[in-house]
């Protein structure tokens, strides 16, 4: 029971194989009480319903568009009416979309940034003041391996230089609200199986990047969340602006 009596957000934890959903469900088995949004609010509802119950209150689902600053701005709202402080938030949400330089289109380039990056400086700024007023809180940030190798899993170029762009922002907020006691860390997983591929990773490419992982599996959205356990959790009360590798080996430097 790590998070027990704490309260907890994540954003992009609806979808059913998500790491989003898996890391909901380990916070609210560790104790927390846990608000999930989703740009889908039917599944974010949904998917509240079915974490194991805590105490008192219960979990929420809430619609949220992260690269939309007012419906940050809203479902923090609302997830402070529910809870009052809230301890944690995840900046989980994000798309990919596989093309190469060339390819990307300005409508590519504006999407893939506003959800991977842009959303997490609008759900931090739409936090951050409860959890000062709250004397401090645990923000973590989803980067990627593709961040740190320049692409070359799944992601294209754009969604690389997103995922740079989060590591960079955390380090700066973790500098700058370490003293009102944030912590800020990222994690860069590597290729972990969920539906975020949408159906165009070839066995080829799987095969391939198997090659490469010392550990011999992909991974599964349970080893991210327990990564964000950890950062969620007092066993990290030391670490901030940290990244953390959660890649079977993919990447060691
Ligand atoms: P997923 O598609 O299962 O989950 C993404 C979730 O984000 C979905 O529930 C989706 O509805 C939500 N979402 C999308 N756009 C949104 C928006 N504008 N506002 C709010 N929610 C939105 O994918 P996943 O693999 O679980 O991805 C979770 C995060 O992990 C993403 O940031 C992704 O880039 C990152 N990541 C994934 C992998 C991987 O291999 N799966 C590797 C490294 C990083």
């Amino acid at each position: 029971m790590l998070l027990l009596g704490k309260t907890a957000v994540i954003s992009g934890a609806a979808s059913k194989r998500g790491i989003g959903r898996a890391t909901a469900e380990l916070f609210a088995e560790n104790g927390a009480r846990v608000a999930i949004l989703d740009i889908d609010a039917a599944a974010a509802g949904e998917a509240a319903s079915t974490l194991a119950p805590v105490g008192q209150g219960g979990h929420i689902g809430l619609s949220c568009d992260v690269t939309d600053r007012a419906s940050c701005k809203a479902a923090a709202e609302a997830a402070i009416e529910a809870f009052g402080a809230v301890d944690v938030l995840v900046n989980n949400a994000g798309i990919t979309q596989p093309v190469k330089t060339l390819e990307i289109s300005d409508a590519d380039w504006q999407r893939i940034v506003a959800v991977n990056m842009t959303g997490v400086l609008n759900l931090s700024q739409a936090f951050i003041p409860n959890m000062r007023d709250n004397g401090g809180g645990s923000i973590a940030c989803m980067s990627s391996v593709s961040a740190q190798r320049g692409g070359g899993i799944f992601g294209g170029p754009h969604y690389s230089a997103a995922k740079a762009g989060v590591l960079g922002l955390a380090k700066a907020m973790a500098r700058e609200f370490g003293p009102a006691g944030i912590r800020v860390n990222s994690v860069t997983p590597g290729l972990i199986q969920t539906d975020i591929t949408g159906g165009k990773l070839t066995e080829e490419m799987r095969a391939d990047i198997l090659r490469g992982i010392p550990l011999n599996r992909l991974g599964e959205a349970r080893d991210v969340a327990s990564i964000y356990l950890f950062l969620a959790s007092d066993l990290s009360a030391y670490v901030t602006g940290a990244v953390i590798d959660v890649n079977g080996g993919m990447l060691i430097h």
